[in-house]
């Protein structure tokens, strides 16, 4: 797949390739100009996974923060390109982390008001949970097998069956069966097997 730069995180075609997750970070950012500490690390870590450099990176949340008049490139410098260049092991203790799997996202604290971090299947409420997904061209019976499945904790289990039956329904001609086929090869954990996954199936 081609390089993740900063420009190409508004090409629709690759945002429509990220996990709910990752949406709702792109969409808290552009919302406030800005994300709260776990917001910023489980979205840096994200786009390190996809592969984009530090410089791609740091333009990317420079921009992000200081869109809006309310931040300045002086106060982003001194407050936050430490933040972003830290996870990508350059400063500190120059830990190379890996970016988060969904165990790791699930594991931190949920998020408050005004937070974009977590799991969608874990952290939203069935209305706007249903919403979303038939938004994204699901049909009832799909969104309802999605949610039984967050209901009982299975919180990547109901992301597995998103990407499914997304896939299904870019398919045209195959059958739209309301229980996907996962097996253990198929599951998604990690938020960025779903991005390669759904690029991949696209390219
Ligand atoms: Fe993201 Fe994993 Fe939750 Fe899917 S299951 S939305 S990839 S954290």
């Amino acid at each position: 797949a081609d390089t993740i730069t900063a420009a190409s995180l508004h090409n629709p075609e690759v945002r429509s390739a990220f996990p709910l997750c990752a949406k709702n970070l792109m969409d808290g950012l552009s919302k406030n100009n800005h994300l709260k500490f776990n917001g910023r690390q489980q979205l840096s870590f994200f786009l390190k996974g996809l592969g984009m450099s530090v410089d791609e990176a740091l333009k990317f949340w420079t921009d992000a923060f200081t869109r809006s008049t309310s931040m300045s490139l002086e106060k982003f410098n001194k407050e936050y390109r430490y933040n972003f260049r830290h996870n990508y092991g350059l400063e500190g203790n120059r830990i190379n982390y890996r970016p988060w799997d969904c165990r790791t996202v699930l594991s931190k604290p949920r998020p408050a008001r005004g937070e974009y971090h977590g799991c969608p299947y874990r952290d939203w409420n069935p209305e706007k949970l249903s919403a979303t997904l038939a938004a994204m061209n699901l049909t009832q019976s799909q969104v309802s097998s999605i949610l039984d499945s967050a209901k009982r904790n299975e919180f990547t289990l109901a992301c597995t069956k998103a990407y499914e039956f997304s896939a299904l329904s870019e398919a045209p001609g195959t059958a739209n069966p309301s229980e996907p086929l996962i097996t253990d090869q198929t599951h998604i954990t990690h938020p960025n097997l779903y991005f390669d996954r759904a690029r991949r199936r696209r390219t």
